[in-house]
């Protein structure tokens, strides 16, 4: 109540009273102004602190700030609670069963707000046997939310309204090294979430920093705990790195850290590719080249290429024991499929993106008639399109039948004609099918 009262009249030294025993930063000396902050969050932190709270944008975007990068998304931290939060915006809802989060959206923008929490104390969370917390939801305060942290880097807070940061951790002095340093002991906080470890990699790799040896140090002895992290969260974390922007370099740290072997099923698909190993490093250098031009990366075509070869392994087999080239495909598709679905937990949502991708491929071979014209209206073709160019670069197939499509596409009236080639190889009638499903199945031309 004081508390309140005391930060009501002295609401302008608000940071500072907040910070306590934390480092202040001015902006002269952080040079991040207020305007590197996105208007939602802006108006997010600004909303709050106007009714009384405190708020702060925290996490990954003071840190992204800091480095240079463009953060992915902005999240704010305050002392409301989340009844709170919901209260003060119009269009706010409030997420999440173990720890309630606000998400206050403005357009297209949602800012995720949660209330200050602690971490609670090893002897009263609930853990497994080997450390790891399963349970931690208790609200706190803005020092004790430093301190739950993973990484010092990513414990500040920015006060848009004064533009000062405030480091309970040494964070700042360390993202100027461009050092990674676990916040306490790292071998404890491995243990209570073993997921800290790819955390570690995949940040480091990222944002080009170090890790702090004394925080490197335990991973090689604890990797094993990876094996009871549930495999939802797993999967979820292999997708945050997949899609970094820099797998290709994550993955080559995965791998100098001994941690894909038996404990990444993903990494074991990534790593293991006896024929299709240059087609996968290729999938995913082009995946880093799509995010650092900032266009847009598909799970589901990535997911396609880690099991391409797969696919065409077991196609291959079933067309050899007689199966019919179509039947086969199918048949090979939902095989790999079930057989993923046990070892990388690859959700289902992404099954029917990743078989059309599959399903177009022959297509790319008929290039007589109406086909490549039926092929080229279709909504997936620029993805199967650059799949196919994927699979030419890796010397699966024909480099001329990629330059072929490339050049189709360009080319006007007169000059299709001319490519077009005689129609000779695939069925002149195409067998009337009582129910054409999708139009990609209909029309696979390989019978
Ligand atoms: P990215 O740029 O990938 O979003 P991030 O650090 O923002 O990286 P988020 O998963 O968005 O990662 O998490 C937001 C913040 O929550 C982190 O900066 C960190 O402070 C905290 N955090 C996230 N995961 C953990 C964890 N496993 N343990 C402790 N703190 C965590
Ligand atoms: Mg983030």
């Amino acid at each position: 109540m004081i508390k309140r009262l005391f930060r009501k009249v002295f609401g302008k030294s608000r940071t500072a009273k907040a910070a306590g025993k934390a480092h202040v930063i001015p902006l002269r000396e952080h040079r991040v102004a207020r305007d590197g902050i996105s208007d939602s969050a802006q108006r997010v932190t600004d909303g709050l602190q106007a009714a009384g709270f405190q708020a702060y944008v925290v996490g990954g975007a003071v840190r992204d700030l800091l480095l240079g990068c463009k953060p992915k998304d902005f999240d704010v931290a305050t002392d409301a609670t989340p009844e709170q939060v919901k209260r003060v915006f119009r269009r706010a809802r409030i997420i999440g069963r173990r720890f309630k989060l606000v998400h206050v959206m403005f357009g297209s923008e949602t800012i995720e707000v949660s209330t200050f929490r602690r971490a609670m104390e090893v002897d009263e969370a609930e853990t497994d046997a080997h450390g790891r917390i399963l349970r931690d939801n208790e609200f706190g305060d803005m020092e004790q939310d430093a301190a739950r942290r993973d990484f010092t880097a990513n414990a500040l807070f920015y006060d848009p309204a004064t533009q000062e940061i405030i480091d309970y951790h040494h964070g700042y002095a360390d993202i100027r090294a461009k050092v990674l340093r676990m916040i306490g002991d790292p071998e404890v906080r491995f243990r209570e979430d073993p997921v800290r470890m790819l955390r570690a990699v995949r940040l480091a790799a990222k944002l080009g920093m170090k890790i702090d040896p004394a925080t490197a140090a335990p991973i090689a002895r604890l990797k094993e705990l990876l094996r009871n992290v549930p495999e939802a969260r797993l999967f979820d974390e292999m997708l945050k790195l997949l899609l970094s922007g820099h797998a290709l370099a994550c993955i080559k740290k995965l791998r100098f850290k001994g941690l894909h072997h038996g404990l990444l099923p993903m990494l074991d698909v990534i790593l293991e590719q006896p024929m299709g190993e240059k087609f996968v490093m290729l999938a995913l250098q082009n995946t880093d080249d799509r995010i650092a031009a900032d266009k847009p990366a598909s799970p589901a075509f990535l997911f396609a290429a880690l099991l391409w070869h797969e696919v065409l392994a077991t196609w291959k087999t079933r067309q050899a024991a007689g199966e019919r080239p179509v039947a086969a495909l199918h048949a090979a598709m939902d095989d790999v499929l079930e057989r993923q679905r046990a070892q990388l937990a690859i959700p289902r949502r992404y099954d029917t993106v990743m078989k059309e991708l599959w399903l177009l491929q022959p297509r790319f071979e008929q290039r007589g008639g109406q086909r490549p014209f039926r092929l080229l209206a279709l909504p997936r073709f620029r993805a199967a399109y650059d799949f196919l160019l994927l699979r030419c670069a890796s010397g699966e197939v024909d480099a001329a039948l990629g330059d072929w499509w490339t050049e189709f596409q360009e080319a006007d009236e007169a000059r299709r004609a001319e490519m077009l080639q005689p129609d000779s190889g695939a069925p002149k009638k195409r067998r009337r099918r009582k129910k054409p499903s999708a139009a990609v199945q209909a029309e696979l031309p390989i019978d």
